[in-house]
Formats: structure tokens, sequence, C-alpha cells
């Protein structure tokens, strides 16, 4: 039996409810997270958006009707309450709830198919096919409310640096980041992609705006099932006009830093949920070369040969090298790295380019870009692309292109690595990888 929520409106959450409104009456809803009868009481869990508040039943208290109405309720059922506020020391935060009326406003069907008090746990996938189930669950709420303020805090660091916020399109024609992990798509009576970054529309951009950002979802036909790799995620990028890949590492090292301190400031219930004790980072972080890491490596039994892409298992040893870090990793060779990468004047085979890591994962990637037509044709075809396919970018540099500087960070990588989740899935709310695409 559901009822219409009528003139019902809340005049509490959670949160505001305390000993102090001893006697004042309020209207809270929420979702009932747990039941514990204890014969002549029974104690109802109500969770909403800030919290939780005890609704406490004496039956004797009650009247008949109120009583069958409660016996009717569930966990996870939807309900209102209108009840008196009552200071209490032995209930939890020392205040509860005596209801007078309640509504059944949504219905839940019993077994659950996952126990969102997270008392009986689940594997991650069960939690995934699940998902908004699971995503009641304290801890995954705790990470996606610290997510929202990293989100939060990005977007406002960058705004106050005098970066404009744009939305570059999805729908695109030409690949920026290697055609193999492409989506095509019919579009009409022709072939489409989904973008893998907004790398050449920002690098447009900051010909008119000169320091753009975005923060958007994009594409990636990744064929290799990994902990941290998705076919949709979200990317914070930047694009600045007139500098060089040292200026854009500083925005990006103090941009992080920010981002810890609000979550930090902010979010410090959420962070005990998970268990998490987040250090702030020293700036600037530390720089390696290209060619440092390779020693590094060697030293500790990887070898890999000169000019390479430093593969996973590599990578998983540098990560034990670097515990609780995040470094760059700069002057990479140019043929690891994509054509809009500019190479080095008097070096060409090595290039103006950064990773951002924390220990083993990439978090972002960066560089100095092309800003002359000619070495962009020939970084074209070094790679074997067809110029024609970038003719509207081509144009740019007869438009007056001046030199430029930027990155990607992927945001769902750097949550992982704040909150120390092992698995990408973890810190998305609806992950989509091959064999995920339900819910
Ligand atoms: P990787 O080598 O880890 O596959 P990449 O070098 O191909 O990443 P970039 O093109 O440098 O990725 O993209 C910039 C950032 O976007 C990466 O550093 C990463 O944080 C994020 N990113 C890229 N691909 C994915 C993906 N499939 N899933 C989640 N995040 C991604
Ligand atoms: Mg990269």
């Amino acid at each position: 039996m559901i009822e219409e929520l009528g003139d019902w409106r809340r005049t509490h959450y959670s949160k505001d409810i305390s000993s102090k409104l001893d006697g004042k009456e309020a209207i809270v809803f929420g979702w009932i997270e747990d039941i514990r009868d204890l014969g002549k009481i029974t104690f109802y869990t109500l969770r909403d958006k800030e919290g939780v508040i005890q609704i406490t039943v004496h039956k004797k208290n009650v009247s008949k009707k109120l009583l069958e109405k409660l016996s009717l309720i569930k966990r996870q059922y939807a309900i209102g309450v209108k009840g008196i506020i009552k200071a209490n020391p032995e209930a939890p935060k020392g205040v509860e709830l005596i209801p007078l009326e309640i509504k059944i406003l949504g219905e839940a069907i019993h077994p659950l198919p996952l126990d969102p008090t997270g008392r009986t746990p689940a594997e991650l996938d069960t939690r995934l096919k699940a998902r908004i189930l699971d995503l009641r669950r304290p801890e995954s709420r705790a990470i996606f409310l610290i997510r929202h303020e990293v989100t939060n805090a990005i977007r406002s660091f960058l705004i106050k640096k005098g970066y404009i916020e744009v939305h570059t399109p999805r729908i695109i024609s030409a690949a920026a980041e290697g055609g193999a992990a492409l989506f095509k798509i019919n579009y009409f009576d022709s072939q489409a992609y989904l973008a893998q970054s907004p790398e050449l529309y920002k690098e447009q951009l900051i010909t008119v705006f000169e320091k753009v950002f975005e923060i958007g979802t994009f594409f990636r036909a990744e064929e290799t099932h990994t902990r941290r790799h998705l076919n949709e995620f979200i990317s914070v990028d930047l694009e600045e006009a007139f500098v060089t890949m040292n200026d854009v590492m500083k925005v990006q090292e103090e941009m992080i830093v920010y981002a810890i301190s609000k979550v930090k400031e902010e979010r410090k219930e959420e962070l005990e949920i998970l268990g998490v004790n987040l250090e702030i980072p020293k700036i600037p972080f530390k720089r390696y070369t290209y060619d440092e890491i390779l020693k590094e490596l060697e030293k500790a039994g990887e070898k890999i040969e000169w000019g390479n892409d430093i593969s996973t298992p590599a990578y998983r040893k540098l990560g034990k090298l670097h515990l609780n870090e995040f470094y760059f990793i700069i002057d990479w060779p140019s043929k690891t790295r994509p054509f809009y990468i500019k190479p080095k004047e008097d070096n060409p085979g090595l290039s103006y380019a950064f990773d951002l890591m924390y220990e083993w994962i990439e978090i972002a990637s960066g560089g100095s870009r092309v800003d002359k037509k000619t070495v962009f044709l020939e970084r074209l075809k070094e790679q074997n692309l067809n110029p024609n396919s970038f003719k509207f970018y081509l144009d740019v540099f007869d438009y007056g292109m001046p030199p430029h500087a930027g990155w990607g960070l992927g945001l769902d990588r750097l949550i992982m690595a704040l909150l120390k989740r092992e698995n990408i899935r973890e810190v998305v709310l609806f992950p989509r990888d091959r064999f995920l695409l339900v819910p």
C-alpha cells in the first residue's frame, strides 16, 4: 500500500535533529536501513542524504492503526515519519524520533539482492549488478561524496586561476589518441566516432580563450580488462596558450594539493568510514626523466628497451619503489607519445611530454604541443596518419597558432589513488567495461 506525499514536506534532515529540539514536531523522509524488534520496543534506523536518525516505537504507546502500518515496513522501504523529537542519552547521538504518523512511500521486495548495511559482504561483481543498493552502503556513499568534493574543488580551483570551462564534441570524425581504441558509430550516411579526448578541440580553443578546461566523459574501446581501464571515463582536461609543459605541470600539482586539502576539510566523516588517512603531498612533486626511470627499473630487475613504453609489470614494480607518492615522469621518447606532442628542438627523439603517476598508476598525461604546421605534418607522417583527416585542425595553424601546453587527467584514477581503491570500478557509479553494459 503506497501512499501519496500529499502536503507532507521535510522539516529536518537527520543531521539537524538534535536533543536541543526535544519536544518539537518533525517530518523526516528516507529509507529504512535497519529494524530491531526487541519485543516491547522496535528501533528503526532511517537514512536520508545527510545521515541516520533512530525512530523508536514503544508498542504500548501507539495506536493500533499505526502499529499495523509499522508492521508492514521492511528494510529499504522509502517512508515519511511525522513525530516528536525526544532527547534520550541512550539513543545514537542522544536523540530519537517518536512517530505519530507514517507514510509508506516506496516498498522494497525481499529478499534484497544485496544487503545495503554491508554486514553481509559481497563480491564486486555482485555489488555492481545491484549497484543502486550497493551505493546505499556507507562506504560507497562516502566514495561518491568525496568524489563530488574533488570535482567541485578542481572546478573552483581552475576557475579561480582564470581558466574557462568548455564543452567540446563527443561525436567526432578523426582519432586523437590512436585509432585502435575508437568506438565507431553510424552517423546518418557516414561514419563517426566517440571522442577519446578533447585534444584537438581544446588546442584550437586556446587561440580564442587562452586558458580552457573541460571535465567530461570520454570513450575508449579498450580491449583489455584491467583494474584501471574503463570504456567510459571522466577526464579533466586543461590547455593554455603562451606557456610550456612546466607551467601546466605546476597548475596540476597545485590543483591536486588543493583538492586533497578540501577533502580533508570537508569530508572527515567519509574519510573515516573508508579508513583513509589522506596526506597532503609536498609540492613540487618529484620529476624523474624517462631515462632515470629506466635505470631504476633495471636495478629492480625489469629491463625496458629504450624507446619503448613502460609495461604494466614494470609499472607495478615502480609502484613499490614510489609508495604513497605522486611523481612525474618527463622527457619521454617522441615515438611513445601522440602526434600532437612537441619534439625537443635540439633532440627530436625526445619530447616535451610528462605523465603524472601515483605509485603504479598513470593519473595524467600532458606536454607542450606542436605549434608549427610543418612539424605537425611530420608527426602525422611518422605515425602513419592521413593529413586529410586532420584538415580542420591543420587550418588553425594558418590563423595564428601560439605555443601552448596542456594535460588530460583521469578523474576516476585520481579518486582511486586518493582513496586507495584497488579497482577503478569502485569509484565509478555505473562503470562500463566489455562485460558491463547494465545497469
Ligand atoms: P593508459 O596508458 O593507462 O592506458 P593512456 O596513456 O592511454 O592511459 P591518455 O591518453 O594519456 O591515456 O589519457 C589521459 C588520462 O586519462 C590517463 O592518464 C588516465 O588517467 C585517463 N584514462 C585514459 N584511458 C582511460 C581508461 N580507459 N579508463 C580510465 N581512465 C583512462
Ligand atoms: Mg597517457
